[in-house]
């Protein structure tokens, strides 16, 4: 066999890039205030702000979006989705939503209330934003390793069951239910193994809590439990996705990740118990139960998507492509979150920057370094997403400074990824020269999204 591992695809639509100058760079960066999220996209040479509804749908897809049913109520298309939901989950109640954090919002609008607490691995931001705005605790319980960034480890998303346990003992009465989020995004892309799923849910089930999985890229992480789980090498993958949502009471997704879609979202349900609440705030806040935020077409697309999602070749190729660029940064010296997750490479920041004060963000400004550098576009997962300034005004910082670097799938090719990894080495030898900054403007939730900074 050849060792070199090929895209799986072939190209039938190509969409141009533009090549910009890094005199250019400098004034876009300036006029969209050191916030590349203010760029126009167009801007940008290499975008991996997120993998997020950025990807390439196949044919098979457009061909399935000219079947979409735009009828109001009963579309075929809804049902075409619920049957693939169906079978991939074991769940019976499927809900669309328009994309992940509605889901999220119409789950927790209807079952928490402010008081409560919410454990996880790792809340994403919007899930622990539309918590936080209802006056939840968004608890996070990932596993020591799951913070050390050098360190390997084959399941660095795994929740603490210890820590787990305690809270659920000590807090228990404030907890309307436990959650996983699987790939653990914020955490690195890092999987949760089987092992972990199954204890989690005993460990919820035994003090009577429902367990709610966030799947947003759980055929990611079902290609690394074969990879890495023993026992598993020779299950499918979609047995192995079976096989997680069997522990799970409910889910939440945003079909822009695996749903290889570039739209959609949803929640999945085993019992009915809070099926009516859940409707009637899904009714006010995205549609009616059978499109919910979605239009016929991006039902059918998602149909396909998730089918698609699953196939192993692609899974092997996308997360050998991130394994990858980690080999180059390797020899860079730069560090990144070992191992390489499922949908994207975290820069350390503080490898490239160690001596760069957390006030001056190290994370956001090696952001805004590749950006001026080669026109790449990644996302900071520091402090200025989880750090926060208090009503006195005292700012408290995240424990890691990240950059993402999140691969849209099926997108970019190696030489894209071969051209990032001579910019990311560039920059670590330019380093010196690299400026912090400081926040100028921000609201009070997401603040990342939209706040504006200048040069400390
Ligand atoms: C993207 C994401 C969400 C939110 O989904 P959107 O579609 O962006 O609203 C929630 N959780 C995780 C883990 C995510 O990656």
């Amino acid at each position: 066999m050849p060792k070199t591992l090929i895209e799986p695809f072939r190209i039938k639509s190509i969409e141009p890039i533009r090549v910009t100058t890094r005199a250019d760079r400098e004034q876009l960066l300036a006029a969209a205030h050191l916030n590349v999220f203010l760029l126009h996209a167009e801007d940008v040479l290499i975008d991996w702000l997120t993998d997020s509804g950025t990807g390439a749908m196949s044919s098979r897809q457009w061909g399935a979006i000219m079947e979409g049913d735009e009828s109001y109520a009963g579309a075929r298309s809804f049902y075409r989705l619920e049957k693939v939901i169906q079978d991939i989950t074991g769940m019976p109640h499927f809900v669309p939503t328009h994309q992940g954090r509605a889901a999220e919002k119409v789950l927790f609008s209807a079952v928490c209330k402010a008081g409560d607490v919410v454990p996880n691995n790792c809340h994403f931001d919007t899930t622990r934003g539309n918590l936080e705005s209802m006056g939840v605790q968004a608890l996070d319980l990932v596993a020591a390793v799951g913070l050390q960034p050098a360190t390997l480890h084959p399941f660095k998303g795994n929740i603490d069951l210890e820590r787990l346990e305690a809270v659920l003992r000590q807090d228990g009465a404030r907890i309307p239910f436990g959650m996983l989020t699987v790939t653990n995004n914020t955490g690195g892309g890092q999987p949760v193994s089987m092992a972990n799923i199954r204890a989690c849910a005993a460990l919820l089930k035994k003090h009577g809590k429902p367990f709610i999985m966030d799947v947003c890229r759980f055929a990611e992480n079902a290609m690394f439990i074969k990879m890495r789980e023993p026992g598993y090498e020779n299950t499918s993958v979609k047995a192995i996705a079976q096989e997680m949502f069997s522990y799970a009471d409910g889910a939440t997704m945003s079909a822009k990740k695996d749903g290889m879609v570039n739209i959609g979202g949803f929640i999945v349900l085993r019992s009915d118990e809070w099926l009516d609440a859940v409707r009637s705030g899904l009714i006010m806040m995205e549609g009616f139960p059978t499109y919910g935020g979605m239009a016929g077409r991006d039902l059918e697309a998602l149909a396909v998507g998730l089918e698609e999602g699953l196939d192993e070749d692609y899974l092997r190729y996308r997360l050998r492509t991130a394994e990858y660029l980690g080999e180059r940064l390797d020899a860079a010296g730069v560090g990144f979150v070992k191992p390489t997750g499922g949908h994207a490479v975290y820069i350390d920041a503080r490898t490239v920057l160690p001596d760069m004060p957390v006030a001056h963000y190290p994370a956001w400004a090696l952001c805004n370094a590749l950006y001026l550098e080669g026109g790449i576009r990644g996302v900071e997962i520091g402090s200025v997403m989880f750090g926060k300034r208090g009503d006195d005004g005292v700012e408290t910082y995240h424990s890691m400074e990240l950059v993402r670097l999140a691969f849209p799938r099926r997108m970019y090719t190696q030489s894209h990824f071969d051209y990032a990894a001579e910019v990311i080495a560039e920059v670590k030898q330019k380093a010196a020269h690299i400026r912090g900054v400081k926040i100028t403007k921000q609201p009070k939730f997401l603040r990342h999204f939209t706040a504006q900074f200048d040069w400390a």
